[in-house]
């Protein structure tokens, strides 16, 4: 017998490499960390705008966060928390929610349904719904056919990218290049069933382009999976966010997921579905069986964030998301700056060093925001990635800008 050999055990490699992916990012997060930029302990009692890092007493704002309304410290939301613990007195069933569940974890499946106006599923976590969701999508089960080729977007967020390998056991799996239609019709000529699988508002700034998605689905019966996390309740009158605003009655060939642990302000995902979409066995093929429904405290949360969603508040929030977003875009304007328009902005400086500098030099002067490498970014483009908040206020944007346009001046 020979010996065995590294290339005898080595996988294909078709969609991922942790080999060359591990040591390239690692290198970049050791660099962050010898910058004192990670695991800053914090305490948070006098919000996102004031958070005291626990160890040195430095204050600073905090530009990372993806509660972009600030609906995480709403009191209405922490209360409706507690309030759920005292009342069910259970942190949890500790079991399979397609078996037995509390009665307030359908209550919530209900509210989200009639908030957002169309079937809404809940789930522990977004990252669940889409491992549980994309191996049944390709294989045919929620569509009631022969498998989809799915064509996933370059930049679709890693939470989807993670299952690729899973759903091509199944089916053909491709690589869109960013927002291209063209490559997409091209597929969808070729192929019988095809699903496309993107984000609405992508993570590192930019939109999809939904009504060339639209159109492509009202010709070829194209299937959309959309990741909308990033716009849930930072738009639409009851916050139901950017892909809405196209797909606003949702069929068989939709489904928009979101993540409630962003600007929703609580924890957990959710999927839109259409009205008449029977998913049940979704719950029993895969994570969603595994891991369980939202625990108690989460169920309260989103129950609060729900009433806030369905108060005058939200589009004040909302309204002053858009003002900080505006005053920022007028005065970064032709300073390349990433993501006009966009609470998610991205300042790209190049090598990884170059970027880490700026996020350290940001931080002494009161502001986290979060250096952004290779593979989130191509090689090369390394930069910072910040996010404004509608629960920051006008002029603690402006005194923001002031600090960024100076650091910037003086970057070399
Ligand atoms: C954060 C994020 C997720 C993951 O959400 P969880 O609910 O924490 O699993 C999924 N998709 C996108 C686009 C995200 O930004």
């Amino acid at each position: 017998m020979t010996e065995t050999g590294i290339e005898d055990v080595m996988g294909p490699h078709r969609f991922r490499n942790n080999q060359r992916m591990v040591p390239a990012s690692e290198s970049a997060w050791q660099l962050a960390a010898d910058h004192g930029m990670l695991d800053i302990r914090v305490d948070a009692t006098h919000g996102q705008n004031r958070l005291r890092d626990v160890r040195t007493g430095h204050e600073f704002l905090n530009l990372a966060s993806c509660s972009y309304l600030g609906l995480n410290s709403h009191p209405t939301v922490v209360e409706a928390g507690v309030t759920a613990l005292r009342e069910e007195r259970v942190t949890g069933l500790a079991m399979a929610e397609f078996r037995i569940r509390l009665d307030a974890a359908h209550r919530v499946e209900e509210e989200l349904s009639a908030l957002f106006g169309t079937r809404v599923l809940p789930s522990i976590s977004c990252g669940v719904l889409s491992s549980a969701v994309l191996p049944l999508l390709g294989s045919g089960h929620l569509t009631g056919t022969d498998p989809l080729v799915v064509v996933f977007d370059r930049f679709a967020h890693f939470s989807m990218n993670f299952v690729k390998p899973v759903v091509a056991d199944e089916t053909l799996v491709l690589t869109c290049p960013h927002n291209d239609m063209d490559f997409l019709e091209d597929v969808c000529r070729r192929y019988p069933r095809v699903a496309y699988v993107c984000e609405g508002a992508y993570s590192t700034g930019g939109l999809a382009d939904l009504e060339g998605i639209r159109a492509l689905q009202e010709r070829y019966g194209l299937y959309v999976y959309l990741d909308d996390s990033h716009a849930l309740s930072t738009q639409g009158p009851y916050g139901e966010g950017y892909a809405r605003s196209v797909f606003r009655e949702l069929d068989e060939r939709t489904m928009i997921v979101a993540s409630t642990a962003k600007a929703f302000g609580s924890t957990g995902g959710i999927a839109m579905l259409g009205a008449s979409s029977q998913f049940d066995f979704l719950y029993r093929s895969g994570p969603m069986g595994w891991s369980q429904g939202l625990r108690t405290a989460a169920i309260g949360t989103t129950l609060g964030s729900i009433a806030v969603h369905r108060s005058p508040e939200l589009g004040v929030r909302q309204r002053r998301l858009a003002e900080n977003i505006a005053l920022f875009d007028r005065r970064m304007k032709d300073r390349g700056v990433r993501g006009t328009g966009s609470h998610i902005k991205f300042v790209t400086v190049g090598e990884n060093e170059r970027a880490v500098r700026l996020a350290t030099e940001l931080y002494r002067r009161g502001y986290y925001c979060s250096a952004m490498f290779f593979p989130v970014v191509p090689r090369g483009q390394a930069g910072i990635r910040l996010m404004l908040r509608g629960d920051m206020t006008a002029a603690m944007t402006e005194r923001f800008v002031t600090v960024l346009e100076d650091v910037l001046d003086g970057f070399a």
